[in-house]
């Protein structure tokens, strides 16, 4: 342990702030060096073109203090900025036990939910460290770095207070762990895409009226699945199986599902779908996509036609847990750190066995199960979630369109 981290050596915090240009970090430290002074800690931040920079160093030797003082000061006015000097003793105080970043989405962020966010924080023993924005479109995202509480109490507290303040808040558990997150399972109607497919199909069959309601009453959690699959299936038979293709032109992304996953896709993540749907469109959304795994229930068709049952394994409610387990085990990525998202009853056994659910613009019967709720229509937001920043995904963005041209 060097002298600077025991906690009575004397050391000065010297802040300053002020319209930020460059040079101004060089120019504060070029001052301080000629106080042979160590650097503690050091933290800048930039606000709409004002910068504050806090620097902790060591007090000089030989009780030149005070001249370090008149000096940086007589520096920071030469700049027109403004500095402040505050003598004391050691580093920070050391942080609590227990380290998790609160993710909140807002649309717009009011400072009412800011303030609900902070006391409810306060309120389960914890203490905002850091608070970092990670985007301003399409919301305005922020980090709260937080330590003293435990992810579980923070996540109780917020997931309640979330609707109540009119934000989206994600809690998870802070350091290695989130950065181990390597797989992102999605359901695919209502979440991926905006569409319900069998209700395409069934507006080429002309039951769309009667799909619809099986359909709101199964997602809803008041119809078993399989039940309500196969009864809605049945309503298609005899449809020639050229409304396939129809149906798969049909089909429309949720706005963010592209850079979602060309970003997931960047970062190292696999990413996979699992649908109540049919592989006849979630194949063909693997291909375009560039998806790692997709699995759904398939139509039969014979002769041309449907027949109103389906092949194979049945993916329901507990289909598509069993197949993130499979898709984690496949992809060599513990459970923990897999992220599920969808907005269904029949998504809830997959967000609760995922590390990290979130559901995404959900029936309330699932926005209440799941770890964490999304209610903006933007499928990107959940980058946020993750830790990712606006400008990483457009910056990833711009290198991909120079690798283009090249
Ligand atoms: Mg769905």
């Amino acid at each position: 342990m060097s002298a600077s981290q025991t906690s009575d050596v004397p050391t000065l915090l010297v802040k300053i702030f002020g319209r930020d240009r460059p040079g101004l970090t060089a120019g504060l430290f070029d001052t301080l060096a000629a106080y042979s002074v160590d650097v503690v800690d050091i933290e800048q931040v930039v606000t709409r073109g004002r910068i504050t920079l806090c620097a902790l160093v060591t007090e000089p030797p030989h009780g030149l203090a005070g001249d370090l003082r008149v000096t940086v000061h007589g520096w920071a006015q030469s700049m027109k900025m403004q500095a402040e000097i505050i003598s004391g003793h050691g580093d920070n105080r050391p942080r609590g036990v227990g380290r998790s970043l609160v993710t909140v989405l807002g649309h717009p962020l009011t400072a009412e939910s800011t303030a609900g966010i902070a006391s409810r924080i306060t309120a389960v023993g914890g203490n905002i460290d850091r608070i970092f924005r990670l985007a301003k479109y399409p919301v305005t995202a922020v980090e709260f770095a937080v330590s003293g509480a435990s992810t579980e109490a923070l996540r109780t507290e917020l997931a309640t207070a979330s609707a109540a303040l009119g934000v989206d808040i994600a809690v998870v558990s802070a350091g290695l762990h989130r950065r181990a997150q390597r797989l992102v399972v999605m359901d695919v109607d209502s979440t991926l895409i905006q569409d319900e497919v069998i209700e395409l199909f069934a507006a080429h069959a002309g039951c769309e009226e009667q799909v619809a309601e099986v359909t709101a009453a199964a997602m809803g959690g008041e119809l078993d699945f399989e039940q309500s699959l196969h009864a809605r299936v049945a309503l298609l038979a005899g449809l020639d199986a050229s409304v396939v293709e129809k149906v798969r032109s049909e089909v429309r992304l949720t706005p963010g599902a592209r850079t979602l996953i060309r970003t997931l896709k960047r970062l190292g993540y696999q990413v996979g779908v699992v649908s109540g749907g049919f592989t006849q469109v979630t194949d063909d959304l693997k291909e375009r996509l560039g998806l790692d795994f997709a699995q759904a229930n398939t139509l039969e068709i014979v002769d041309g036609k449907l027949t109103g049952r389906v092949t194979g394994e049945i993916v329901d409610r507990a289909g598509k847990a069993r197949l993130l387990r499979r898709f984690a085990a496949e992809a060599g990525v513990p459970l923990s750190q897999t992220v599920a998202i969808g907005d269904g009853a029949n998504d809830l056994d997959m967000l609760n066995a995922a590390g990290l659910g979130v559901a995404f613009n959900a029936k309330p019967v699932v926005r209440e199960a799941a770890h964490t709720a999304v209610n903006v229509p933007f499928l990107d937001t959940v980058l946020y979630l993750l830790g990712v920043t606006r400008d990483e995904v457009e910056a990833a963005d711009i290198h991909d369109e120079d690798s283009v041209q090249v």
